[in-house]
C-alpha cells in the first residue's frame, strides 16, 4: 500500500503553504494578509486558471477557495484537485457567502474538506486551517497505522481447536502456543482458569446459550490473569452435528489478536479522540450528535447542544506561553468532563450492545479545536435541564486553575441549541448554539444563553460585530481622539472633547458606528471606564509635558450615569493618574440628565461636582423640555446643539434658540459652547451673539493625541477684533 502525499509532521503546522484562490482582489489582498500575519505562507491567485496551473507542479499543504467565481470557480477546482493522486489528502477549505446553504452542499459534493463564510474573522479562520492541517496529519498517520496492522496480520499466529462437547480440546501446536498451554491434555476448565475473573462469569453464560442455541462461537476471549502478559485470543468454532441434530463438537481456530486490538484502539484514538485532551473530536462528535439525533426523533424526546467558548483563553495563550495554554485546555477538558455523564470511548459495537441505554452513552464533552468544546446531552427532559447543566460548567470554571505556579482565572461563554425546537439537524443546532454563544459574547461573556430565532434576524454579523467590541476593550483597539474647545474671544484653548475611535484593523470606526451597539449591549459601562481612565492619564502626561491646565471632557451616557459606582470611577481615574478632578469633565445630555429617576442622577451630579469635577450638558436644546430644572444642577457648561449652529443664518428660529441658551448660561453662570462650527459666518454670527466658546472643524476635527499636540503648538487661532494671536501653552 502506498503512503498518501506525505505531510510532514514537523513542518506542516509552522509556516505551511496555502493556495488562496479569490477573484475579488480586495479580498484577495485581505485574506492573504491576514494569513501571513497569522503564519501561513501564501501563493494567492485571482482565478481558477491560474490555480490549476500552479498546482501542476506543486503540492500546498492547504487550499482556499472561493466558491465563486467567474469562469473555473472553486467547486471545479476542488473536484480536480481530489481526482489527482498527488493532491488527493490536500485538506481544501471553501469560502462562501453567509446564508448560502446551496454553495456550502455543493462545495461537501466537490470534495472539500469544510468551509468557511467569509468574514474578517481572520483568528477564527487561522484556527480553521489549523485543524484542518492537524487532522489530515492524523488521517496520514491512520493510513500508515493500518498498512503496518495488514502486515502483522500475514504474521498472525493462528491455531487450530478441535473440542469434543463434554470431552478435551484438541489444540493444534500453534494453538498451544496462542493460550499459552504446554504439551499434555488441554480441558475447557483449564482453559477458562486463564481468563481473568471478571470476563470468565460472562464466558460461561456465552457458552451456554451458544451451546444450547447451537450457535457458532465467535468472539474476543482474555487468556491470562496477569494483565501486564494478558492477550486476546479470537475464537471462531462451528458446530458439527450427530444424526439426532446434537451439537457434538466444535471446530475451528484461535488468533492471537492483542495487537491487532491495540491497534485498532490506537486508529480509533487517533480517529476520534482530540490528542491534546483525549476528549471526543469534532469528527466523533457529529457521530454522536447524528446518533442521538436519530434516537430523539425515534423516541419523541430533546436533545441539547451547548456550544462553550473560553473567554479569555487568548490572552492566556499570549502571555503564559503555548505550554501553559495547552495546560490550560487539559485541565477545562478535565472539569467539563465532571460536568456531564461523559464516556470516553464509543464506537458503533458499544452503542449496540448498550441497547436501550443508548442515550446516556452518547453524552460527551467534546473539543471542537481551539478553546471551543460542545457537550452533548442526547436526551433532556426539558429546556432548564440544559441550562442547568450550562450553568454547571459556569461554575465549574470558578475556581481557579493552577498553571506554572500561577493563579489564572478561566470563564467561558455558553450557547444551547435545543433538538428539535432550535433545529433539527445537527449543522443546524451547531449553527444556533454558536450564534447564542455569540449573543453571550457580545452582553459581556461568562454567561448562558439559549438560542432565540432573534438572533437570526439580528445577524451574525452584529453578534460578530459586539463579540469584536467586546475584545476591543482587552486588545486595546479603543482609542481617544481629541477635539479643543476654543475661546475665540482670547485666541486661546479651554479645554478638550475626547472622542472615542474603534482602531479595527486598519479601519477607524467612527462612534456612530459602534456607540450604539455598544449602549445596547451594556459593553459601553466598561469603555466608559476605559476613556475615564484613559482621559486623566492624557491630562497628566499633558500637564507634565507643557503645562496642560485645562479639563478634558469624556462623554458618558445615561447606563454609566445609572451606576451606582460612577463618581468612585472618576475619583478612581484622577487620583491613579494623579490629575486633579477638575482637570475631567463630564458630557452628559440633556436627556440623559433629565430622563427619569432624578432622586438618582442629581445625587450623582452634586457628589461630582463636590469633588471638583465639571458638568457639561451635552446637544443643549435638542429636547428643550423643563429648562428650569437645570437651575437646581451644579452645571460648568452648556453645549448648544450642533443642528442649531448649523441652521445658523438658514432658519430664524436657530437664532432664537441660540440667543435664549447663551442668556440662560448668563443667567445660570455656566459657559456656553456652541459645537460644530465649521464656517468662518457661523463664528462671527455666534460671537456676536455673545457666544465665546465654540468648538467646531473650523479650529479642528478630533485628533490623535499627537497631533493635538502638535496643533496646538502651531495654530494661531482667530480672534476678537480679527487680529490672530499665537496659541500655545508651552
Ligand atoms: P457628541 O458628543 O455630540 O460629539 C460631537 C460630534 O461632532 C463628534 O462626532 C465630532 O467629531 C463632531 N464634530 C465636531 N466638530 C464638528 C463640525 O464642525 N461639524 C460636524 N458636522 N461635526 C463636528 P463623533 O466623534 O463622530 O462622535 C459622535 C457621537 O458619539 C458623540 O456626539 C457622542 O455622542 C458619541 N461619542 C463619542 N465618543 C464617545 C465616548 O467616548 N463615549 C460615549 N458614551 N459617547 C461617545
Ligand atoms: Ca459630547
Ligand atoms: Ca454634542
Amino acid at each position: 500500500m502506498n503512503p498518501p502525499a506525505p505531510i510532514d509532521p514537523a513542518t506542516s503546522l509552522e509556516w505551511p503553504e496555502v493556495l488562496l484562490v479569490d477573484d475579488d482582489e480586495v479580498n484577495l489582498l485581505l485574506t492573504s494578509f491576514a494569513l501571513r500575519e497569522r503564519g501561513f505562507r501564501v501563493v494567492d491567485v485571482p482565478g481558477g486558471e491560474q490555480a490549476l496551473a500552479h498546482l501542476a507542479h506543486s503540492t500546498p499543504d492547504l487550499i482556499v477557495l472561493d466558491a465563486q467565481m467567474p469562469g473555473i470557480d472553486g467547486f471545479d477546482i476542488c473536484r480536480s484537485v481530489r481526482a489527482r493522486a498527488e493532491l488527493k489528502h490536500v485538506p481544501v477549505l471553501m469560502l462562501t457567502g453567509l446564508d448560502d446553504d446551496a454553495s456550502i452542499e455543493r462545495a461537501y459534493e466537490a470534495g472539500a474538506t469544510d468551509f468557511f463564510v467569509k468574514s474578517t474573522q481572520w483568528g477564527l479562520l487561522k484556527h480553521r486551517l489549523h485543524y484542518m492541517l492537524r487532522s489530515a496529519r492524523q488521517t496520514y498517520e491512520l493510513e500508515r497505522s493500518t498498512a503496518k496492522l495488514a502486515r502483522a496480520q500475514d504474521l498472525a499466529r493462528m491455531g487450530s481447536i478441535d473440542w469434543e462437547v463434554g470431552g478435551g480440546i484438541v489444540v493444534s501446536a500453534e494453538a498451544r502456543r496462542v493460550f499459552g498451554v504446554g504439551d499434555g491434555p488441554v480441558t475447557l476448565r483449564a482453559l477458562l482458569s486463564r481468563v481473568p475473573l471478571d470476563d470468565r462469569r460472562d464466558l460461561r453464560g456465552v457458552l451456554q446459550e451458544t451451546l444450547s442455541h447451537r450457535f457458532a462461537l465467535d468472539r474476543d476471549v482474555p487468556i491470562g490473569l496477569d494483565p501486564a502478559t494478558r492477550r486476546i485470543v479470537h475464537v471462531v468454532a462451528e458446530p458439527e452435528f450427530n444424526d439426532q441434530g446434537q451439537v457434538v463438537r466444535y471446530a475451528g481456530f484461535v488468533q492471537d489478536v492483542t495487537e491487532r486490538r491495540e491497534a485498532e484502539a490506537r486508529i480509533w484514538r487517533l480517529a476520534n479522540l482530540d490528542t491534546l485532551t483525549g476528549l471526543p473530536n469534532r469528527h466523533q462528535l457529529m457521530w454522536r450528535a447524528e446518533k442521538a439525533l436519530e434516537r430523539a426523533e425515534r423516541q419523541q424526546h430533546a436533545c441539547a447542544l451547548l456550544l462553550i467558548d473560553l473567554d479569555n483563553f487568548k490572552k492566556i495563550n499570549d502571555s503564559l506561553g503555548h505550554a501553559a495554554g495547552d495546560e490550560v485546555l487539559r485541565e477545562v477538558s478535565e472539569r467539563l468532563r465532571h460536568c456531564v455523564r461523559h464516556s470516553d470511548q464509543v464506537s458503533p459495537g458499544v452503542l449496540e450492545s448498550a441497547g436501550g441505554r443508548t442515550q446516556s452513552t452518547l453524552e460527551a464533552v467534546a473539543r471542537l479545536g481551539g478553546d471551543e468544546f460542545v457537550a452533548l446531552l442526547p436526551e433532556i427532559a426539558d429546556v432548564g435541564d440544559a441550562e442547568r447543566v450550562g450553568r454547571r460548567i459556569l461554575e465549574a470554571m470558578r475556581e481557579p486553575l493552577v498553571v506554572g505556579g500561577q493563579d489564572v482565572i478561566v470563564t467561558a461563554s455558553v450557547g444551547i441549541a435545543i433538538y428539535p425546537r432550535d433545529g433539527t439537524t445537527v449543522p443546524d443546532l451547531m449553527r444556533n448554539s454558536d450564534l447564542a454563544m455569540y449573543a453571550v459574547k457580545a452582553q459581556g461573556k461568562n454567561e448562558v444563553e439559549l438560542f432565540r430565532p432573534a438572533f437570526v434576524g439580528r445577524g451574525r454579523e452584529t453578534l460578530e460585530l459586539e463579540a469584536a467590541l467586546h475584545k476591543a476593550i482587552e486588545r486595546r483597539e479603543l482609542v481617544l481622539h481629541y477635539q479643543p474647545k476654543v475661546d475665540v474671544h482670547h485666541g486661546r484653548v479651554v479645554g478638550a472633547e475626547a472622542l472615542m475611535r474603534w482602531q479595527r484593523g486598519d479601519r477607524l470606526v467612527r462612534p456612530a458606528d459602534f456607540i450604539p451597539l455598544a449602549e445596547q449591549s451594556g459593553l459601553i459601562v466598561p469603555m466608559s471606564e476605559w476613556a475615564l481612565g484613559e482621559a486623566a492619564r492624557q491630562a497628566r502626561l499633558w500637564q507634565q509635558r507643557f503645562g496642560f491646565d485645562e479639563s478634558i471632557a469624556v462623554n458618558l451616557p445615561r447606563q454609566v450615569l445609572r451606576r451606582a459606582d460612577v463618581v468612585e470611577q472618576i475619583h478612581a481615574a484622577s487620583v491613579a493618574h494623579g490629575v486633579p478632578h477638575r482637570m475631567l469633565m463630564v458630557e452628559l445630555t440633556e436627556e440623559d440628565v433629565q430622563e427619569g429617576d432624578e432622586s438618582l442622577v442629581l445625587p450623582l451630579l452634586h457628589a461630582l461636582h463636590q469633588i471638583g469635577v465639571e458638568i457639561s450638558i451635552d446637544d443643549f436644546g435638542r429636547g428643550y423640555s423643563r429648562l428650569e430644572s437645570l437651575t437646581t444642577l451644579p452645571l460648568s457648561e452648556l453645549k448648544i446643539d450642533i443642528a442649531f449652529v448649523r441652521d445658523l443664518g438658514v432658519r430664524p428660529q436657530s437664532e432664537a434658540v441660540v440667543s435664549a441658551i447663551i442668556a440662560l448660561g448668563r443667567a445660570l453662570g455656566v459657559r456656553v459652547v456652541a459645537e460644530g462650527v465649521e464656517r468662518l459666518s457661523q463664528m462671527e454670527q455666534l460671537y456676536r451673539l455673545g457666544c465665546r466658546l465654540m468648538q467646531g472643524y473650523l479650529f479642528s476635527p478630533p485628533m490623535p493625541p499627537e497631533a493635538f499636540e502638535a496643533w496646538l503648538g502651531e495654530t494661531v487661532l482667530p480672534r476678537k477684533g480679527g487680529v490672530g494671536a499665537a496659541v500655545g501653552t508651552a
